[in-house]
């Protein structure tokens, strides 16, 4: 049975960060500590090009392709550090994690 069956997540249903790190684990997880955190961040930004000109110059299909590529590869990262992704979303549960305000008062426009 290949790993990836061994994961229970729903193909046709919304899956959630946690999920989704799971999932990448049993994807890829083996591959990606064998080639280290390094080289795993090599492919991460190499994936956040590929959304870059998907953003810019792809159809709504290139960009939701690229979305998941570049979720994949940083749920992956994640692992690899340690880091659980839906916990560490929780920075964001309440508010801006700086001003505690929804939407965000702060004078410094964009996220974190
Ligand atoms: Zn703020």
């Amino acid at each position: 049975m290949p790993v990836w069956r061994a994961v229970a997540v729903p193909s046709q249903a919304a899956m959630d960060l946690a999920d989704f790190q799971t999932q990448m684990r049993a994807l890829y997880g083996d591959r990606d500590r064998g080639r280290g955190l390094a080289r795993t961040f090599a492919w991460f930004t190499e994936e956040c090009g590929e959304l870059s000109r998907a953003l810019f110059r792809g159809t709504p299909a290139d960009r939701e392709h690229e979305f998941a590529d570049v979720l994949a590869w940083l749920a992956s990262l994640a692992d690899q550090a340690g880091v659980d992704l839906a916990r560490a979303a929780q920075r964001y549960a309440d508010g801006c994690p700086r001003c505690g305000s929804a939407p965000c008062a702060c004078d410094r426009p964009g996220a974190g």
